[in-house]
């Protein structure tokens, strides 16, 4: 196990907790210390829900210890239960109550309750939220759907959506995108699960032909033990923009014995904006990617596909998906980067030099601080990633949504081409203030930053300390200290750190901004390749030469 600041998902029992919110009925009784109710606010103020996880712990504390925390176990079920009236019962311990050795499955089942109830074994020491929730999901479906033989042969037309869950990046809106598509195209419904299922909905889940699973990460055990049990088969390709979704109906068409070339469509706005003039200028611009596998893939082939981008990395944090995601990195002709040390995929994106980042909350972050254009992509994500309007990832419109939150980031740029062409003009040279400030004093080459403020070099000398190329760092992973509030700002005018002489950059600066990151990259190699320090105004037009060649 390893302390860490930031981390990408938290420990089993909070997936368990994703699926009891996420479902009517379903009430957790958490063995657990005092601490861990912190995980209520993941849902209250993260995903924003009008009501508290239906989660009993039996906040145990240090003093406890000498008795039996045992008993306080029994109680809190038994009080749980009259309280909360649910009609299944999950019980389960968290990280520290799993060494008391407590057997809260053994204990619950003492108390003879009148309702099922579910134990879950949850390693906290060896698996992670995701495993949580895709563990107590397949345990659920199992204790409700039984193993008795199917009654008849359900309509072929029919099946059930398996995944979405509470915590979930857009889950909720997906759901109503794609269940809306299922239903344009003669597809009938049957259950979605867990998202807003009862436990008696899971029950039903053999009444349908075959399941789709939307997010194989929580899904995919559940529907491979109903495909073993009951014969079910399942579609996992991901709805994910507009190529995505004609697969996915295609493929839902054929399963429903429905003809698969008469897909009945959305509204497809991505794909003539993605080949509108102002969209080519985006062509070929380099673009990290890192989240979950499902998201992550998805993203990977929308970027490269569907918008012209060129995915210069894929991750994700997710190791049982390891697999799927290397697969489909080869695919883009890179390596895959599977890690959840995001101080490693911090370092990733420095080295990949992207121009757009795709990510989790966590590359937000890198990516912000870089001054790097970004968008998220997939979970873990904070609470500006649930948003009250309908804003779908899946499905047509979901492609839409895609386009604007990945493109507009990067649209900000063209502002600086025209910063670019007025550059020499009064009003928009380096020193000018900003106009908005009206009298603002002009900066001079060392400005003085107000009290409590914090300034951040560009984004391209950010990424030249930190990767140690200017500074000389082997490791590569020299931390930039934002100056200190008062103090001036001299990162560009260090002579040391200096990898360009004053007058290369301000040539530099004549080369339109969206091919600017390439001519600065092809020259740095050319400068390293002949030993070339520092870069002059002659080495950018060499370098010009030699790749023009
Ligand atoms: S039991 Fe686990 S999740 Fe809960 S506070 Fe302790 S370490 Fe954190």
């Amino acid at each position: 196990m390893q302390l860490s600041l930031w981390t990408y998902e938290g420990p089993p029992h909070v997936g368990a907790m994703r699926i009891a919110a996420s479902m009517q009925g379903v009430h957790f009784v958490l063995h657990a210390p005092q601490g861990d109710t912190y995980a209520d606010l993941l849902f209250t103020m993260i995903e924003r829900r009008d009501s508290r996880p239906p989660v009993t712990y039996t906040t145990f504390q240090a003093r406890d210890l000498g008795g039996s925390t045992a008993d306080g176990f029994k109680t809190a079920c038994r009080n749980a239960v009259e309280r909360f009236r649910p009609d299944l019962l999950l019980v389960g311990a968290s990280c520290t109550a799993e060494l008391l050795q407590d057997d809260p499955g053994g204990l619950a089942r003492t108390l003879e309750l009148d309702i099922p109830v579910v134990p879950l074994d949850l390693p906290s020491y060896q698996k992670k939220e995701t495993w949580g929730a895709a563990e107590t999901f397949y345990r659920l479906v199992r204790a409700c759907a039984g193993s008795a033989p199917r009654q008849g042969t359900p309509p072929r037309a029919s099946c059930n959506l398996l995944g979405p869950t509470a915590l979930g990046f857009r889950n909720r809106d997906d759901v109503r995108e794609i269940a809306a598509l299922l239903a344009a195209n003669g597809l009938d419904v049957r259950v979605i699960a867990p998202l807003g299922a009862r436990p008696q909905d899971l029950a039903r889940l053999p009444e349908a032909a075959f399941n789709i699973v939307l997010y194989p990460e929580i899904a995919d055990t559940a529907a491979r033990w109903l495909q073993r049990t009951h014969g079910m088969p399942f579609v996992s390709t991901s709805p994910i923009g507009v190529g995505g979704t004609r697969d996915f109906l295609r493929e839902v068409r054929a399963m429903a014995g429905l003809d698969a070339d008469a897909v009945a469509s959305g509204p497809d706005r991505l794909s003539w904006y993605s080949r509108s003039i102002d969209s080519t200028y985006l062509t070929g611009k380099r673009v990290f990617i890192f989240g979950d596998a499902t998201h992550a893939i998805a993203a990977a082939r929308v970027a490269s596909r569907e918008l012209g981008f060129q995915v210069c990395g894929l991750g994700t944090y997710m190791r049982e998906f390891a697999r799927d995601v290397r697969e489909a990195a080869a695919g883009h002709g890179i390596e895959a980067l599977i890690s959840d040390d995001h101080l490693e995929v911090e370092a990733a994106i420095l080295e990949a030099r992207p121009e757009l980042v795709l990510g989790t909350q966590m590359e937000r972050h890198i990516a912000k601080r870089l001054r790097v254009p970004c968008a998220v992509i997939s979970a873990p994500v904070h609470v500006q990633d649930f948003p009250a309007r309908y804003s779908p990832q899946m499905g047509f419109e979901g492609a839409n949504v895609l386009f604007d939150s990945w493109v507009h980031p990067l649209m900000m740029g063209l502002e600086e081409h025209l910063l670019g062409m007025f550059r020499d003009d009064f009003e928009f040279n380096d020193q000018a203030a900003p106009s908005h400030l009206g009298s603002a004093k002009a900066a001079g080459p060392e400005t003085t930053l107000p009290a409590g403020s914090a300034a951040l070099p560009h984004v391209d000398d950010r990424m030249k300390v930190a990767t140690g190329q200017a500074a000389g760092d082997a490791t590569g992973t020299a931390p930039l200290a934002a100056p200190a509030a008062g103090s001036p700002i001299a990162v560009a005018q260090d002579p040391v750190l200096a990898l360009w002489t004053a007058d290369a950059e301000r040539e530099l600066k004549k080369v339109p901004f969206f091919v600017r990151g390439k001519a600065r990259r092809n020259t740095e190699h050319f400068a390293a390749a002949n030993g070339i320090h520092p870069i002059t105004v002659e080495t950018l037009y060499d370098a010009k030469a030699h790749f023009a060649r």
